[in-house]
């Protein structure tokens, strides 16, 4: 009798065991498929430039709820998420709390022979578009850039009817004809939206002018127009906005 109840449990055991370790297994390799789905090799890297930022605030009106850095940082962070969700790597200029000090631009610049206008490269509360464009061809030469998305928002004075999207790309960036055909996706996937204006920029416009990689500058309405600024304040708008960023700047990235 004894020896029969020991039997049995052992049995048991023995079955509880085995299906114990196939669950492991089951379990195991289907983490293991999940962390080989997950560390595929991103497709693409974009660099986000959110525009401004530190002491130097950008623009203001008294329709948009706190500077222009204000805003183009929480776009900017709303992008790298919808980017990487594409398999896209992002690398932004600065996160808003932190950016690298001269030095730091300088050290890049000269192990890699990159070309830089001294004179433009000030050590202050101030990460200035020309030494943003800079670090970003300094990270290029250990992470190439694809592309470069600098975000930003406009103002007029005393024309608060203006309401419009920007996009700026520099006539002689070695890329201008792709730039030019991702602007002009890009003007089609906001027809619903806002009017687009497309311009081929001459060498005024520093985070277009310093890159040999595909450069661009959008500007995501006017902080002065009432309708535009509402839009910039909307959390829902901006999800939606970069998700229509974020597919062409996939097509773009898919295809070059
Ligand atoms: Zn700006």
């Amino acid at each position: 009798m004894k020896k029969s109840v020991l039997i049995i449990v052992c049995v048991i055991l023995i079955v509880v065991l085995g299906i114990g370790l196939n669950r492991c297994d089951i379990l195991g390799s289907s983490k293991k498929l999940l962390e080989k789905v997950s560390k595929e090799p991103p497709k693409a890297t974009v660099c986000i430039d959110a525009g401004h930022g530190f002491a130097d605030v950008g623009c203001e009106s008294p329709y948009l709820e706190g500077y222009e850095k204000d805003v183009t940082i929480k776009i900017a962070k709303l992008l790298k998420t919808e980017l990487e969700s594409r398999n896209i790597k992002v690398v932004l200029t600065h996160d808003g709390k932190k950016f690298p000090s001269c030095d730091e631009i300088l050290k890049g610049v000269n192990k890699y022979g990159l070309e830089y206008d001294s004179t433009r490269l000030i050590e202050n509360n101030n990460f200035s578009a020309y030494e943003r464009v800079i670090y970003a061809n300094v990270v290029n030469e250990t992470e190439p850039i694809d592309l470069l998305v600098s975000l930003h928002i406009n103002s007029i004075e005393n024309h608060p009817e203006l309401s419009q999207y920007e996009l700026y790309y520099y006539e002689n960036n070695p890329h201008a004809a792709e730039l030019k055909e991702l602007c002009e996706s890009l003007e089609d996937a906001f027809d619903n939206d806002t009017k687009t204006a497309v311009t081929a920029a001459d060498e005024s416009y520093t985070v277009t002018r310093y890159t040999e990689y595909p450069s661009l500058l959008v500007e995501m309405g006017y902080a002065t127009n009432r309708e535009d600024a509402q839009k910039l304040n909307s959390e829902k708008w901006r999800k939606e906005y970069v998700k229509t960023l974020a597919e062409q700047i996939q097509k773009f990235t898919d295809k070059y």
